[in-house]
């Protein structure tokens, strides 16, 4: 099911003062892919997944699921969160302690007063689907962070919602289980082939399991686009910045070359993926570490050559993290973790102009 979101407005007032959460927000969510709501803490995330769910009010737009029209302040439509077919799971995964997991799964089927025998065949397919076959008498307290978010996932299957929205559902699990618990979900999410909408901070989460992200920045959608488009191509200096750590440098655009976009910036001029600004503009030119080739001095490098000295260099285990003094910018580079490369030295740094991303400033 797609859910469209048209001129979302919404306030929050307390002590006295007024809070613009939401600031027209449009939103395609297409059906059958996993799309996350990323962006800062205070941003509107939750404030926008909660409006879907019909647990806040909005204050303008409209909130379309599916063929209906779930909200709208014009026509005068609410329509009740139990009627809106959607399965949830939250942060806190809202197990009830004093219940065992297949009455904590069963729990949503049964308040609809379904027979028992459809209750118990549907609880045991949800369980079997989160591979937690055999575990319905466990008391739901006795089992591990990422089994008890299965739980919670089973639960929002359960009555087989046309869209599952999460809220930071991975936050309270440590950082292993975290990375197994988001690839489980993901294979979950694929198999059943339903809409996922996905609200989380942390990047390397929205990059890992989403189809589309949306980024968010104080009560906007800044830029929607796929995980790569986002972290390769992305238009807006603070999704570039937010989605990865970038070298950010002021830039003036030169000239359109052929296949590249000359600028001038602290490096020196610069060749850098095309983009269409004209000649004299400012820019900001993005630079990921990953794509920051650095070799010893002499050594032979393509693309953009710079020459520059390491200040200092940090073994981190899967890289060594590097930041190479050139002219006035210290740029950030990381390179193999068996470098060879000692902090002072000389060095060259070399980066593709694919890889050279030009923002309007
Ligand atoms: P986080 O990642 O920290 O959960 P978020 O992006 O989900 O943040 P929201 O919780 O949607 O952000 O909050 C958006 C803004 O609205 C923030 O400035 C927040 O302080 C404010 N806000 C949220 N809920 C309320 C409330 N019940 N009363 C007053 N202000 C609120």
């Amino acid at each position: 099911m797609e859910i469209r979101v048209e001129g979302l407005v919404k306030h929050y007032r307390s002590e006295g003062r007024t809070v613009k959460a939401l600031d027209r927000v449009d939103l395609h969510i297409p059906s059958r892919s996993i799309f996350t709501l990323l962006g800062p803490s205070g941003c509107g995330k939750t404030t926008l997944l909660r409006c879907i769910v019909g647990l806040e009010t909005p204050d303008e737009g409209e909130i379309r699921i599916g063929d209906q029209l779930v909200w709208s302040r014009r026509q005068g439509i609410a329509v009740p969160t139990e009627k809106r077919g959607l399965g949830m799971v939250f942060q806190s995964y809202a197990i009830w302690p004093h219940m065992n997991v297949f009455d904590n799964v069963a729990y949503p089927l049964q308040v609809r007063g379904l027979p028992r025998a459809q209750v118990q065949q549907r609880t045991a397919a949800a369980l079997r689907f989160v591979q937690l076959e055999g575990y319905g008498e466990r008391p739901a307290t006795r089992l591990s962070g990422g089994q008890q978010q299965r739980v919670a996932l089973a639960r929002a299957l359960v009555a087989e919602p046309g869209v599952i929205l999460f809220d930071e559902p991975l936050s309270n699990l440590d950082a292993k289980l975290r990375e197994e618990t988001r690839k489980e979900l993901k294979r979950f999410l694929g198999t059943l082939g339903i809409t996922a909408v996905y609200v989380t901070h942390d990047r390397v989460e929205a990059l890992a399991l989403s189809d589309t992200i949306a980024v968010m920045q104080a009560g906007r959608v800044v830029e929607v686009g796929t995980p790569r488009q986002i972290y390769f191509d992305a238009a807006h200096q603070f999704v570039a910045d937010f989605i990865g750590r970038a070298n950010l440098l002021p830039a003036i655009v030169r000239e359109q070359g052929a296949g590249s976009t000359r600028v001038d910036c602290a490096l020196g001029a610069i060749a850098c993926a095309p983009r269409a600004l004209p000649a004299g503009s400012a820019a900001t030119l993005c630079l990921r570490p990953e794509f920051l080739q650095l070799h010893a001095q002499g050594a032979s490098a393509t693309g953009n050559v710079v020459h520059g000295r390491i200040e200092s260099l940090a073994f981190v285990g899967d890289a060594c993290e590097a930041e190479v003094r050139v002219g006035q910018a210290l740029l950030l580079a990381r390179t193999d973790p068996d470098t060879p490369l000692r902090e002072g030295d000389a060095v060259s740094l070399s980066i593709e102009p694919a890889h050279c991303l030009l923002l309007a400033a």
